[in-house]
């Protein structure tokens, strides 16, 4: 069963199915509205340009390279 850390609040997060993850990376709606508060206030920045392949990854798979 495929379970993530959400990374505004740490909380080991379990689904069962796809469509339990609707907030995913986040456990929750409050805590994507915090990571989108702190996009907008500035605290978060992209510092790098994004390489590889993004569209091939499982957004339900931790390890992308696992079923390659
Ligand atoms: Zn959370």
């Amino acid at each position: 069963m495929p379970t993530y850390h959400c990374p505004t609040c740490t909380k080991m997060t379990r689904v069962d199915q796809r469509e339990d993850a609707v907030h995913r990376p986040f456990c929750s709606e409050r805590c994507k509205l915090i990571d989108l508060h702190h996009w907008f206030a500035g605290d978060f920045v992209i510092s790098d340009p994004l390489t590889g392949d993004i569209g091939s990854l499982d957004p339900l798979t931790d390890d992308p390279s696992a079923d390659a």
